[in-house]
């Protein structure tokens, strides 16, 4: 099974409520978009397909008359003028009444079109790059729905006595002496949180957050270094901590169409702020009492 694979394994596993929004991909998170085709330019070259390395692309031997009949010309033309004077003509000849894709005779090349399988694209945006006639964009955009399909919830299952159980990846150089400096001063925070020491908080991935999930976590805190104090990166914008804030922006809003909303959270605190780490945990944690015990405990228990 590829990483990909894996990945939308664990995001259906994990999943309550069936997305209904399409998820904005901040810039910094590569690895998730849309790419966009615009059939009426393609000469079905297959160039796409054969660049890209997990066989997201295909192409069907169909003309998308609708958006040959749709299109607009430009006022320099398409670079193909065939292409214009077929695209020129068929807007010409249209009649009334609804149009449909046709099939192309095998053999016939240059027509076709191709299709597209989110589940598998790893948004390299390799194919866009090779595309000779710009018919392919990759749009900073994620259709979750379109990925986990329609979810069912769970039933509510009933929690006697609960006390929220949060895992809080710590990175081992700052926050994770945050925390020690917390118990050195006696400040008291929530005993609810279960501690994991990673080396950077840029090293928290995805899997790990929804196996933390799955495992039966209420919520998910990382917390790393201060902004510009990365001890792998400084202040590059390509920091550990740069790159997981960006990271959890977006895993926030996923989590929040999968019906988890509110459960990940990331902060930053340095080895001396051992009364900001002691904060930031009190805070998540009150959070999370206000949410309740995670949804997904209906799901695991029915699961089972
Ligand atoms: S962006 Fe990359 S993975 Fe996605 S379809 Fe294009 S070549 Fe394939
Ligand atoms: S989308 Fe571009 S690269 Fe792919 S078949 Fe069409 S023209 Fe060729």
């Amino acid at each position: 099974m590829s990483k990909r694979e894996a990945f939308i394994e664990k995001l259906r596993e994990i999943a309550v409520s069936t997305p209904t929004e399409i998820i904005e991909v901040p810039d910094k998170v590569e690895g998730f978009g849309t790419v966009v085709y615009e059939s009426q330019t393609c000469s079905a070259c297959k160039k796409c397909m054969d660049v890209c390395e997990v066989d997201a692309l295909d192409i069907q031997l169909t003309l998308n008359l609708p958006e040959y009949l749709a299109a607009t010309i430009p006022e320099d033309g398409f670079r193909s003028k065939n292409r214009e004077a077929l695209v020129f003509l068929l807007q010409h000849l249209k009649q009334n009444g609804e149009v449909q894709a046709i099939s192309v005779p095998t053999g016939l090349p240059g027509y076709g079109s191709i299709s597209w399988v989110q589940d598998k694209c790893i948004a390299c945006n390799k194919c866009v790059e090779i595309c000779p006639e710009n018919c392919l964009t990759l749009e900073k955009q994620y259709d979750l729905q379109a990925v986990i399909g329609e979810v069912v919830s769970p039933p509510v299952v009933e929690v006697k006595e609960w006390e929220p159980f949060i895992i809080c990846f710590v990175c081992w150089e700052c926050s994770h002496a945050a925390a020690d400096l917390a118990g050195l001063m006696h400040l008291h925070y929530p005993a609810n949180i279960r501690t994991i020491r990673v080396p950077c908080s840029g090293a928290v991935e995805p899997i790990h957050i929804m196996t933390a999930m799955q495992n039966g976590a209420d919520g998910v805190l990382v917390t790393g270094c201060l902004f510009d104090e990365c001890h792998y990166g400084g202040d590059d914008e390509l920091a550990g901590n740069f790159m997981q804030y960006d990271f959890v922006q977006f895993w926030k809003q996923v989590f929040e169409g999968i019906g988890l909303g509110g459960r990940l959270h990331i902060d930053f605190a340095s080895a001396a702020m051992g009364i900001k780490f002691t904060e930031i945990v009190t805070e998540f944690v009150q959070q999370i009492e206000e949410l309740g015990p995670s949804p997904l405990r209906g799901k695991l228990e029915v699961e089972e």
